[in-house]
């Protein structure tokens, strides 16, 4: 399989990843490698990352448009990362049944 984006471009060029996201296939100088940490639930139900990193890669435009989704979550004031530790005020207190 040939690179999409160097296809675009003009020149076939053998391709050696495929996006996560698109499926594109994608050549070392367009693939765009980012590490991807799993989580496992720890005490207290708490997501922990788990090293080492397992790995993500994109496409340029894939990864642009990732890039242009956290920006537009950070302006708006938004929680791109979940945080694990946040609550949410109106969760029902777990009731206890009466003994
Ligand atoms: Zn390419
Ligand atoms: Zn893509």
């Amino acid at each position: 399989m040939n690179c999409f984006d160097c296809a675009n471009e003009g020149g076939p060029v053998a391709a050696i990843a495929v996006c996560h996201r698109c499926g594109a296939a994608i050549c070392g100088n367009h693939a765009i490698v980012e590490p991807h940490h799993l989580t496992r639930t720890g005490t207290m139900g708490v997501q922990v990352p788990v090293d080492p990193p397992a790995r993500l890669i994109w496409c340029g435009v894939c990864h642009s448009a990732l890039e242009a989704k956290v920006r537009e979550q950070h302006s708006h004031g938004g929680h791109p990362i979940h945080n694990p530790f946040h609550r949410h005020h109106d969760e029902p207190a777990v009731s206890q049944p009466d003994a």
